[in-house]
């Protein structure tokens, strides 16, 4: 199989690395120079806790991405998903399908402009990846992917795909419910990554205020109230439990947006508080905290722009 990876940061990278460790042709697209060459230089290098890897793979731009593969894996961040897809697009060919695990919401709706429903796969994953720096990404603890083709149809590509992930040590499964998976994980980022980046606190400073710990689980609410009234029916008990458990357990942890906001990067806040907001206007559902916190994360950009 050929893989070609769209977006080959933290989690483009793991999954491009760990699936060329089973002999499969695989290409990293990226527009870091410096991760690109060091690549070429030295290989990429993986840490994990089966150890240190170290994986000859080719990376290179988008542009000069070299002939389309059986499978596209789109891993940017969500706001750069149209500039890298217009950059791939040679890539697309006949037969290609496309992966989005990417976080939020409207990720389908951004592939579909490029390739047909049918080619294109859905879903969400838990595996946790960070760069380190240039050519070295750590992946430690566990994580799962779930993803259904758009059409619902297990085609024999889906298939193979989902096999080569497991077989690559990527646990992964098909899954029909995947909408239900991905508004789960929507609920759950929507609270703790939003309220983490506006106060500037770690997800354990969260619980331990029983006003700030409530606001958690309203926002998230929400999230599922929307989800419901767009006809998705989330696990709530489900939710709430996970973000009891992020707040007593990964007390030290600052959340992607909260990070990127501290290094002045844009955040990915549009794919999920505003894709909620918008989504509770259509389907007439409140959403005053999501609102309010996609407003506050829009102002911080704003202004460290
Ligand atoms: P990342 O920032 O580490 O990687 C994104 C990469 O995309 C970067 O290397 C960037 O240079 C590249 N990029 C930006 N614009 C591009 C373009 N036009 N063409 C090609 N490449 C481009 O992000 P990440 O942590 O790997 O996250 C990727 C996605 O996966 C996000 O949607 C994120 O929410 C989701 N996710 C991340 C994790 C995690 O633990 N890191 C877990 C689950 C889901």
């Amino acid at each position: 199989m050929k893989y070609t990876i769209l977006g080959a940061g933290a989690m483009g990278s793991l999954f491009g690395g760990l699936l060329a460790t089973q002999g499969h042709a695989v290409e990293l697209l990226d527009l870091n120079e410096r991760h690109i060459a060091e690549i070429q230089r030295a290989g990429l290098t993986l840490d994990t806790d089966q150890g240190r890897l170290n994986v000859r793979v080719n990376a290179c731009r988008p542009e000069q991405g070299s002939t389309p593969p059986d499978w596209l894996i789109v891993f940017t961040k969500t706001m750069h998903t149209d500039a890298a897809l217009r950059a791939a697009q040679h890539l697309i060919g006949p037969q290609t399908g496309v992966l989005s695990l990417q976080n939020g919401l409207g990720n389908l709706e951004k592939l579909e402009a490029f390739l047909p429903r049918g080619r294109i796969a859905i879903g969400v994953t838990t595996v946790p990846a960070d760069m380190k720096g240039p050519g070295h990404v750590q992946s430690h603890g566990q994580g799962h992917s779930r993803f259904m083709s758009a059409d619902r149809q297990r085609n024999p590509a889906l298939v193979q795909l989902a096999a080569d992930f497991n077989q690559a040590g990527l646990s992964c499964e098909l899954d029909d419910q995947v909408l239900a998976a991905i508004w789960r994980k929507v609920a759950f980022n929507a609270a703790l990554n939003g309220i983490c980046a506006v106060t500037g606190s770690t997800v354990g400073q969260l619980g331990q205020h029983a006003d700030t710990r409530a606001l958690v689980h309203r926002t998230s609410q929400e999230v599922i109230d929307v989800a419901r009234a767009a006809g998705v029916v989330v696990d709530a008990d489900g939710v709430h439990h996970d973000l009891d458990h992020a707040m007593a357990h990964h007390v030290h942890h600052k959340p992607s947006m909260l990070q990127d906001l501290l290094a002045r990067r844009p955040t990915e806040v549009e794919a999920i508080h505003g894709q909620v907001r918008a989504h509770g206007e259509r389907h007439g559902v409140p959403t005053p905290c999501v609102s309010t916190l996609h407003t506050l994360v829009q102002q911080i950009e704003a202004v460290a722009s």
